[in-house]
């Protein structure tokens, strides 16, 4: 992946890992569980495989680890991520902005990550106002269909939320970037949800697949069945292909390592 002039910086820098570690060097987090139960979530599945929770419906619930805020983050030039298995949410908030505060004073950079609540990046904006050159905002928006999302990530904001929390962070003046992965449509969706963004966005735009869908989302529901089927076929190497075809000049966007696998298969499309 070859970086971009105008975005090429400590948070957009090419890393060799896949998944978080693509995006940063140090993942963080200070809760278990998370009220917006997308289907997809890797996080639920980790924690029940490693059994942290007992069953699907208990991931809803938050349940805040506060051994977290004794944590000494001394100054370091790798950027952190928060959060990476649970969100900022308007129940969990004030302890995120004191973990926050912890690894943003000694001078750390924080790619924050989040599917976000308007009122959750008033908040942060307000009080992380003095650390805006440490922090990137990363929002996870895979579409901006409604009844999509609300399908797929049934307790997360709507994507009209998340849209403005994203123009409000840039008007603010802070560093925002947008994650489409997972996305949750075809390529001509991908293709507007990008467009419509991309004006409030200073850094990049990552798209990717839903990864692994079958072993994440709970295939017993008939209405998940049809659903992961056709997503499968919305988002099948023909359709990819045709979406890197469209947006592989524009300069904010980056490809997950799901969308580069398929690239690879196929040596003559240049992305
Ligand atoms: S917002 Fe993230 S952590 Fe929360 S349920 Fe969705 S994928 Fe999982």
């Amino acid at each position: 992946m070859v970086l971009k002039e105008d975005t090429d910086n400590d948070f957009s820098k090419d890393r060799q890992g896949t998944g978080t570690y693509e995006w940063a060097d140090i993942n963080a987090n200070a809760c278990l569980g998370c009220p917006h139960g997308c289907l997809y979530c890797y996080a639920r599945t980790n924690a029940l495989r490693y059994k942290r929770i007992s069953s699907r419906d208990e991931w809803l619930i938050e349940r805040l680890n506060l051994k977290i805020l004794d944590k000494k983050w001394p100054k370091s030039n790798k950027v952190i991520m928060f959060p990476t298995t649970h969100d900022i949410t308007p129940t969990n908030l004030e302890h995120c902005i004191k973990v926050l505060r912890n690894m943003l004073i000694p001078g750390n950079k924080v790619l924050i990550v989040s599917k976000p609540h308007l009122s959750c990046i008033q908040r942060l904006c307000s009080e992380l106002e003095a650390y805006k050159d440490q922090i990137l905002f990363r929002f996870t928006i895979g579409s901006i269909d409604e009844g999509i999302c609300s399908f797929w990530e049934p307790g997360a904001p709507s994507p009209a939320e998340r849209y403005h929390a994203l123009e409000y962070a840039f008007k603010q003046g802070f560093q925002t970037s947008v994650s489409m992965e997972p996305m949750l449509h075809d390529c001509h969706d991908a293709i507007v949800t990008f467009w419509f963004l991309k004006r409030y966005v200073t850094d990049t735009i990552w798209i990717g697949k839903m990864n692994k869908l079958r072993t994440r989302v709970d295939m017993s529901s008939p209405d998940n069945e049809f659903m992961v089927k056709d997503l499968e076929n919305k988002q099948c190497d023909k359709e990819i292909l045709r979406l890197v075809e469209r947006l592989k000049d524009e300069p904010k966007v980056r490809w997950k390592d799901s969308i580069k696998a398929v690239i690879k298969q196929y040596p003559e499309v240049r992305a």
